[in-house]
């Protein structure tokens, strides 16, 4: 297939970018780079620009006779969401609607969507299934949660089917360790926990000790970015095989706390991590799990690497032979 992913050249797209181009899709990346990294795509087909360009989206569909769209192009911060909603309101709801009518007026009418566990906001049920009420406690999940429900109503009345992938924690590294996760700043656990673990950062600091959960610390689960490329071309083969819209979660199915994510980064690296307790930060549910079992009875998706210890490894091999990102 003929497939445009936006922000292809991010964390989760570029793994994705790999996967597709190793099942022979041909694929076009649009990103304009604030967060993404030209050198994660190296020999695949690149556009430096926007996904709210709907002219330059029309070019690229009729250029590339796009079949199909992997939408990852977002703010993604939870932290950086409560402060900033506008911004988030704007990348991820305005231009997101931008890119669906480019593709109805284009007639590329299969998607599939980055969305999030972010718009369930607080559980009421771990683990939680797709028909969990969603009720986001940040702008971050609530501007996915608007584009998802946007594509429903493009779905009914222009036809445009998709897949949203609603993901967990993703982390990890392709194994060959050739791309991985590289933000600017970062603000994730593991790779802060990793960065640390190597000295450049002196500590790492978690965020409250004192949420209702075993060891006081967030749980969350951790899915490696490779099972969930691996999803992605599942749902665009499904749609291309003409399945019904649908919504999926994306996890293991395992909650790790904080404590736990950190241990575990310890045996890793083979060496104790520097920790300082602070705060709870805004925005941020107890505990997270997934329940994945619709997109593994429905799409046959199993994970590849579950345990913990073994999506830490794989960012180990990345981090400690990358320490300054792509630019080393
Ligand atoms: N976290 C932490 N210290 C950090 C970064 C993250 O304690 O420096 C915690 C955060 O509160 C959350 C978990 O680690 O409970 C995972 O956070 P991350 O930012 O990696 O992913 P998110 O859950 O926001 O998608």
């Amino acid at each position: 297939m003929n497939i445009l992913v936006t922000g292809g050249a991010g964390y989760i797209g570029s793994h994705t970018v790999l996967e597709l181009a190793a099942r022979e899709h041909r694929v076009v990346v649009l990103d304009n780079l604030t967060k993404g990294h030209r050198a994660a795509v190296r020999g695949i087909e690149f556009v430096h620009g926007d996904t709210g360009d709907t002219g330059l989206l029309k070019d690229i569909f009729r250029k590339h006779q796009i079949e199909a769209v992997v939408h990852f192009a977002a703010s993604s911060l939870v932290g950086e969401s409560v402060r900033q909603p506008a911004g988030y309101y704007y990348s991820n709801l305005v231009k997101g609607l931008a890119l669906l009518d480019a593709m109805v007026e284009s007639g590329v009418l299969r998607l599939v969507f980055s969305s999030t566990a972010a718009v369930y906001g607080e559980p009421v049920e771990i683990p939680i299934p797709e028909e969990h009420p969603t009720a986001p406690t940040n702008p971050y999940g609530a501007t996915k949660l608007a584009l998802e429900g946007a594509m429903r109503w493009y779905d009914q009345a222009y036809g445009l089917r998709y897949a949203s992938l609603r993901y967990f924690n993703a982390a990890g590294a392709d194994p060959a360790g050739e791309i991985g996760e590289d933000h600017n700043p970062e603000t994730h656990l593991i790779p802060l926990v990793l960065k640390s673990a190597v000295g450049l950062i002196p500590h790492l600091e978690v965020f409250g000790a004192d949420y209702p959960t075993p060891d006081g610390t967030c749980v969350r689960d951790y899915i490696h970015v490779s099972d969930l490329a691996a999803a992605h071309v599942l749902a665009l083969d499904a749609l291309a095989g003409g399945a019904a819209s649908s919504v999926y979660n994306l996890g293991n199915g395992n909650g790790y706390s904080v404590l736990e994510v950190i241990k575990a980064a310890e045996e890793v690296v083979g060496k104790p991590i520097n920790i300082k307790y602070g705060p709870r930060r805004q925005g941020d549910p107890a505990a997270l799990v997934a329940g994945s079992r619709k997109i593994m009875d429905e799409l046959g998706w199993r994970p590849r690497f579950a345990d913990l210890k073994t999506v830490i490894e794989t960012a180990w091999r990345w981090h400690s032979s990358h320490p300054a990102g792509f630019d080393k």
